[in-house]
């Protein structure tokens, strides 16, 4: 636990939250701005700042629960579809820096879009496939 980290706070109760579900390795608590109503956030109970920092056994647990959280907002909200979206550091986006995983519910009227693509420069396609490959 990092004393520091509003989600471990949650994780220990000293703030309020609407948690809607619990194992021995995760948490899953509502997002207060959500997306839309039942964006969920699930979060290891082992602190870790984000995909980096977090062990396997414990990323397995999350990923294991926001499968289960996703099954319940279906059925809870009839949901048209779920997005799973996670931001890794500052420079992806990440505001707490304790490790979570958004699951969102999505209707098909709703306003959101999802990021926006661009296409490859010329020779770009294979030069990135082959640096990942490489570091792999
Ligand atoms: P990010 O680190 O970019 O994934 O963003 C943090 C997310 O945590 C945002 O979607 C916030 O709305 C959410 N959030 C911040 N504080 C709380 C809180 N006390 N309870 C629930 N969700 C929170
Ligand atoms: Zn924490």
């Amino acid at each position: 636990m990092d004393s520091n980290c509003l989600f471990c706070k949650i994780l220990k109760r000293e703030i309020p939250a609407q948690i809607v579900y619990e194992d021995a390795a995760t948490l899953a608590f509502l997002d207060i701005n959500p997306v839309n109503p039942g964006h969920t956030l699930v979060i290891p109970k082992v602190h870790s700042s984000d995909v980096f920092e977090i062990d396997e056994k414990n990323w397995a647990a999350v990923m294991k629960t926001s499968r289960v959280v996703a099954h319940a907002l279906e059925k809870a909200l009839q949901t048209d579809g779920i997005n799973l979206g996670m931001n890794n550091r500052a420079g992806a986006g990440q505001v707490i820096f304790h490790a979570h995983v958004h699951v969102m519910p999505r209707f098909k009227d709703d306003p959101h879009s999802l990021w926006p693509g661009r296409p490859y420069a010329e020779g770009e396609f294979e030069k990135t496939g082959e640096k990942i490959r490489a570091a792999l």
